[in-house]
Formats: structure tokens, sequence, C-alpha cells
């Protein structure tokens, strides 16, 4: 194991170490998501302007054997869109030492890559989707592939890829009488359900703290159904979980906005441009990708890590009246 490079982590000013690095693949998606991107897609990156696979896996070396980290998750944009997904992740997963390794997907093209996937070494998949109604589906995202994503998701299980866990946004009058089906649909088939606030990180800034369903009306209308019981310590999970009916079965709720969880965070994010951000909502990133183009040795980089980490906040501040949304959206930060 080659803990002896890991000179030191990345340590922010309140003491907290970040291990857990989200990695955004693309800016790109399949999907137009009402509460992610407009209809007509954004201004995407511009290829020259993305990191190159191998760009991507130097970076991955960098965190997971100079700093520390033991977690990696491929994100986006839709990370199954970037062609290089299978190589950066057969790269990353000959680490040592061998970080935990996974995806955030919609599923749309899973059903295809899962065994692959499985194959080069990913650990897990956490999989998007917020209706089990194929027509509130195409409203929600736009597109009809409704079919795709329960296909992608059998795949996921099949391939070996779990505990294959399910991200749900849920919108006022739109999909938030299906939170008890939604549960009983997963706990049926062993796919771990975690329900997440709906973030201000739209690029169409429409998000409204009054329509958002927070966390508490998602445990009342849960437990309207099921029996819910606190199931341990959160520690640095974004989802409190409980126990669904006694368990084993599960269900988490990531209460973003109304219950944060900043004071444990152990994230660190690099874009699809090569950018650090310290929190999914700085204002800053520092820019990795000119110090990678220019010549910059392994130790450079990791030292402007640790620089850009030092300066986390205490806090995202989303319920704070002065809260200012970042530029850029979930899409194009890595969601
Ligand atoms: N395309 C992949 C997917 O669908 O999982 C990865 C990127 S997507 C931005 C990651 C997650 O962020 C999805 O579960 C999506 O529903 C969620 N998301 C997007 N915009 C959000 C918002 N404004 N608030 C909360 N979650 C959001």
């Amino acid at each position: 194991m080659n803990t002896q490079y890991v000179t030191a982590g990345l340590v922010d000013g309140f003491g907290r170490v970040a291990t857990d690095l989200r990695v955004s693949l693309t800016d790109r998606c399949n999907l137009r998501c009402t509460y992610c991107m407009p209809e007509e897609g954004l201004d995407w990156l511009a290829k020259p302007e993305l990191l190159t696979g191998d760009e991507i896996s130097r970076l991955v070396r960098i965190a997971v054997t100079l700093l520390g980290v033991n977690e990696v998750r491929f994100t986006g944009g839709e990370p199954l869109l970037r062609r290089e997904l299978v190589d950066i992740v057969r790269a990353a997963a000959a680490l040592e030492p061998r970080p935990t390794l996974s995806v955030t997907t919609n599923g749309i093209g899973l059903a295809r890559l899962a065994g692959t996937l499985k194959e080069v070494g990913l650990d897990r998949v956490n999989v998007s989707l917020d209706t089990l109604d194929p027509v509130r589906f195409k409203a929600m995202t736009r597109r009809d592939r409704h079919a795709d994503v329960l296909a992608g998701l059998a795949a996921a299980v099949d391939a070996g890829l779990g505990p294959v866990k399910v991200n749900t946004v849920l919108m006022r009058g739109v999909n938030d009488d299906e939170a008890p089906a939604l549960l009983a649909w997963c706990v049926e088939r062993g796919y771990e359900l975690r329900f997440i606030e709906q973030m201000p990180l739209d690029a169409q800034h429409g998000w409204k703290r009054s329509e958002m369903i927070t966390a508490g009306e998602i445990l009342e209308s849960l437990r309207s159904v099921f029996r819910l019981d606190p199931e341990d310590a959160r520690g640095s999970n974004p989802a409190e979980r409980w126990l669904v009916d006694g368990g084993p079965a599960t269900v988490g709720v990531i209460g973003s906005v109304t219950r944060p969880f900043c004071g444990a965070c152990d994230r660190t994010r690099l874009t699809a441009d090569g950018q650090i951000r310290n929190c999914l909502f700085a204002r800053e990133e520092s820019d990795l990708r000119a110090a990678l183009r220019g010549g910059a040795d392994d130790a450079e980089i990791a030292e402007r890590w640790r620089a850009a980490m030092r300066t986390k906040k205490a806090g995202a501040g989303i319920d704070d009246p002065t809260f200012l949304q970042p530029d850029r959206p979930m899409s194009a930060i890595g969601g």
C-alpha cells in the first residue's frame, strides 16, 4: 500500500477531512428533468475544456494515493454518456489503496454497461428515479425513457452492483403523492430508496423554498403507510436512514436544505472541466486543469487541491435568507 505518499490529506479550517471524491465526467445529460435543466439543454462545455480520460485518471490517482481519498463517485451530467467511463473505472480500481467506486446515473444505458462496469471494478450504482409512472416520467424528464431506467436498475442487481440505491426528488403537485408507493416498490426489489430534498441548483433558478417538499413532509407521508425507526448515527452520510417496518429494508432522506449535514461533510468535488469545488454550493472554484496542462507535477497538484479545501465554509447556508445560488447548476457541478 502506498500510504507512505500521503503526506497530508484534504483538511479544512474546521478540521473536517475530505475522503469522498465526486467526479463529474460530463455536464451533458440525455434527460431534461424539469427541476434540473431547461428543455433545450445548456451551453455544454466544449471538448477542449473537458478533462480527458487520462487527465481524470491522473487526478483520481493523486486524490487516492497522495490525499487520502478512499471513495470515488462518478457523476455528471450523465456519466454513462462518457465513452471513457469504463477505462476510468478500470484505472481507479487498480489503485493502491483501492478506493470504493460508484456511479450516480439516470440508468439509461446501464442495462448494456452494468456487466462491463462490474468486471472492471465498479462496486455500486445509485440510480435516479422520481416516479413509477411512465407518463409522469416523460413529463418530469421530457424524455420517454422510463422502461430503460427500470431495465438499468434490474441489470445493476444482476451484475452484482449492489446495494443498488435509488435517488428520488419529490416535487409538489407532480410526484409528491408517490413516496409510499416508491418505497414499497424499492423494498420489494431490494433497492435502497433515498429521497433528496430539492435544492436551489437548477439552471433556470426556479427553485422556491415554499414549493420544496421537506424531509418532514416526506417522513409524514411514508409514516402513513410504514413504521419507520431511526437506524443508526448519521455520521458523514448525508442520508438519515430509517428501518422500514422493523427492517432489514431501510429508507433514507437527504434533507440538504432543512436538515443540513455540513458539520460532518467529507466531500471534495472535481468538475468535468477540472475545477475543484469544496462544496456543492461553493461560489469559488480552484483550477486544476490549468496546473495539469501547465506541466505541474503530482505534488504541486496535490498541494493546490489541499489549498482549495482549506477554505471550505462551515456550512452551505441554503436555508439562510442571504443564500446565493452558485453560478453553475447541479448538472455542471456533478450531483
Ligand atoms: N445524471 C445522473 C443522475 O441522474 O443520477 C447524475 C447527475 S444528477 C445531477 C444527480 C442527482 O441529482 C439525481 O438524483 C438528480 O435527481 C439530482 N438532482 C438534480 N437536480 C437537483 C436539485 N435541484 N435538487 C436535488 N437533487 C437534484
